[in-house]
């Protein structure tokens, strides 16, 4: 049995929200390739490393003096170092950093240095491997994902490595030169190691017990749907009921593995497992219910289509 896990942002945003992914990970020993985010908002008026990231490049490529940016990111890590207790110092790697901001090394690098260095953190903290997204994620001179490119470099490098962290939402192109997906990425590069391990099961673990059956800013205490179909999934995401990244399901899908996503702050909750089909009578006729203002979508049935131009 071999599990792969991500950890959503709010999941790392601070060293007691670690802690909780640590205790998660050490419960079950099959949680053996790990996918973190970068530090996310650790209360609703905090800002997403992430987001300190792009403004602190936007500072350094207008040339101007960005090292007071760049030192409260560190702080950020710092702290979840210190709160740890690890013997561990990014310091060499904020120097690099630095050095490559002043170069202009790219807005995607900039932005996935929040996983990267959270996924030296991570392994550090967890005794597991480290291995850069940048030597295992592909894409191709335009930005497109190369999937079995991807799929076969990774298979290998993790068949050398019993347990790791796989820091999620970037790769490289072939040129070497950093490349990120769209924002909440990580949730693809999780589905990605998932394939390549050929997991029991992709756990993507955030900050809510599950997809609910509809939005809770219009129903009050929704329920949580306990499993829901890739296709309906497909169906909710695009009406705008975005806990997964929508094309995260594609790698695993292929694969036939499962996702679980599940709420790091009550873990004992089982959360919302997504699978290909249901083989027994659903448990409700309508799985969930989701809206998109001035979106219509008409589909139309016949019989006999196949048969007509
Ligand atoms: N840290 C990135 C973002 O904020 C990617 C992710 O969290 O999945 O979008």
């Amino acid at each position: 049995m071999v599990k792969v896990v991500k950890f959503g942002g709010s999941s790392l945003a601070s060293a007691e929200q670690f802690q909780k992914v640590g205790a998660i990970i050490r419960a079950d020993e099959a949680r053996k390739y790990v996918v973190p985010s970068a530090p996310g908002k650790r209360n609703a008026k905090d800002t997403k490393v992430t987001d300190m990231l792009y403004e602190c490049y936007s500072i350094a490529e207008a040339g101007k003096e960005f090292a007071g940016k760049l030192g409260k990111i560190k702080d950020r890590y710092d702290s979840i170092i210190k709160g740890l207790d690890l013997e561990l110092s990014l310091d060499e790697e904020f120097k690099k950093i630095a050095a490559n901001f002043k170069e202009h090394a790219g807005v995607d690098y900039a932005a996935s240095r929040g996983e990267y260095l959270n996924g030296i953190i991570m392994a550090n903290y967890l005794g597991y491997d480290f291995i850069d997204a940048a030597e295992v994620i592909f894409f191709d001179e335009n930005g497109t994902f190369l999937a079995d490119k991807t799929n076969e470099v990774l298979k290998k490098r993790l068949e050398d490595s019993e347990c790791a962290v796989i820091p999620g939402f970037y790769g490289a192109k072939e040129s070497g030169e950093v490349h990120t997906f769209s924002r909440g990425g990580s949730d693809i590069t999780g589905s990605i190691v998932a394939r390549a391990v050929r997991a029991t099961i992709y756990e993507n673990w955030t900050d809510v017990s599950g997809f609910l059956v509809s939005d809770p800013r219009i129903i009050d205490n929704p329920a949580v749907i306990h499993t829901i179909t890739y296709k309906e999934l497909r169906e909710l995401s695009y009406m705008g009921a975005g806990v997964l990244h929508e094309d995260a399901i594609f790698p695993v899908r292929k694969e036939g593995i499962p996702i679980n996503i599940r709420n790091t702050n009550a873990p004992q909750d089982p959360g919302t497992m997504i699978v290909e089909s249901t083989c027994h009578q659903p448990e409700y006729t309508i799985t969930g219910i989701a809206g998109l203002r001035d979106f219509v979508a008409v589909n139309v049935d016949k019989d006999m289509m196949n048969s007509e131009v």
